[in-house]
């Protein structure tokens, strides 16, 4: 079956006549367990539940590829997620190797609490695969391609190879293309993570995430992590993601030829000073970017000439909704230098492309860029 077919078709329930095609949020805190508990599927509400078992299959189905199985693990973040790959994975010594553009809150809970637990860590940018320099010795391999939100990218297969090669695990943080748009666990990677609250689910209404990997002990380690720190995602986020899932492909199908399209557009005009789309053919990293990825995402960036410019272009827009997260079925934007902690211009204004009709998109983008060249 074809993409769009299996995953439409995995976020129903199991055909039992007289049942609901798609079961609700199981609410439970235990699950009633008399006598020996040996071989019963749930017991505590920490430990497993029906709803996540749900996701977490229409998930792993996402991130299987041709040849292998995938085993997905939700969180109640994207950040949660990430946690359990550090909490899992870092021991005191251990060498950890970020890149220095990756996710503010995930470098700063490596900056802060694991470096002060005895971690090292080693940095380097995205872009033209620098980590590839600082492997050695490493436990841990952290990429994010593209990276968010300069859009940089690397190349997921060869620094893995490398990293395997110096006996590192690798993780991917694939929120911006999501294992539709690209499957790290196909190009190497031992973990795919991802934050669930961007495209994945896609309504800007729950927080989520969650951990795939291909080899089953890795899997346990992560879950074993997940069940005794009580990072669990409660029932009903978990079945308004497994809802949201069913309209991954349209969505973002939609959004990434929306971005495509927003990000020639913005090429042709003179008031960009700089833009990153991956599947723009001048992206220094769209050649790595064709070969890896199924889709370019629906996040492009991208600078106007100062800050009071930026500012000018969001106001006069009608159909950018100022908000700071992406993968909406909405368009949202941002002038994101707002936030501090990227290496960004005042100016950069970091986009992600909705479901709308594009004719309006363009429009809107066209009548705003003039009146900040106005204002
Ligand atoms: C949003 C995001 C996260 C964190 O996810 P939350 O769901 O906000 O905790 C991690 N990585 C990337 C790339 C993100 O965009």
């Amino acid at each position: 079956m074809r993409d769009a077919t299996r995953i439409i078709r995995s976020t129903m329930t199991v055909a039992r006549p007289g049942e609901p095609t798609h079961d609700g949020p199981v609410f439970a805190a235990a699950f009633h367990t008399p006598g020996d508990v040996e071989g019963v599927a749930y017991t505590y509400a920490r430990s497993h539940n029906p709803t996540w078992t749900a996701l977490e299959s229409a998930i792993a189905e996402i991130e299987a590829g041709p040849g292998y199985e995938a085993q997905a693990l939700v969180f109640p973040s994207g950040m949660a997620a990430c946690m359990a790959v550090f909490g899992a994975v870092l021991r005191p010594g251990d060498v950890c190797v970020l890149p220095t553009n990756s996710y503010f809150s995930a470098r700063l809970l490596l900056q802060g609490y694991f470096t002060e637990m005895g971690i090292q860590l080693r940095q380097a940018p995205t872009a033209n695969d620098a980590q590839i320099d600082h492997l050695e010795g490493a436990r841990l391999l952290w990429l994010e391609s593209p990276s968010n939100p300069t859009l940089e990218i690397c190349d997921i297969a060869r620094l893995a190879a490398a990293a395997h090669r110096s006996g590192a695990l690798v993780a991917v943080d694939n929120t911006t293309p999501t294992p539709l748009g690209q499957s790290p666990l196909a190009l190497g990677a031992d973990f795919s993570v991802s934050s669930d609250t961007k495209s994945m689910t896609g309504h800007c209404d729950l927080l989520a995430g969650h951990v795939a990997t291909r080899d089953p002990a890795l899997h346990a380690k992560i879950e074993h992590w997940r069940t005794y720190s009580g990072s669990i995602l409660g029932p009903m986020e978990a079945w308004l993601a497994l809802r949201s899932l069913a309209t991954l492909p349209l969505r973002l199908e939609r959004s990434c030829a929306n971005a495509q399209r927003i990000a020639e557009y913005l090429a042709l005009r003179p008031e960009v000073a700089s833009l990153g789309y991956p599947g723009l053919p001048t992206h220094p990293g769209h050649a790595i970017a064709r070969r890896q990825m199924r889709s370019f995402g629906p996040v492009l960036g991208f600078a106007l000439k100062d800050r009071a410019t930026a500012e000018a272009f969001l106001a006069a827009s009608h159909l950018l909704t100022q908000a700071t997260s992406f993968g909406a079925v909405y368009t949202t934007a941002e002038r994101r230098a707002r936030w501090g902690g990227d290496a960004i211009p005042e100016g950069y204004i970091r986009l992600s492309a909705g479901c709308e009709d594009i004719d309006d998109l363009l429009e809107d983008i066209a009548q705003a860029l003039d009146a900040a060249a106005r204002a």
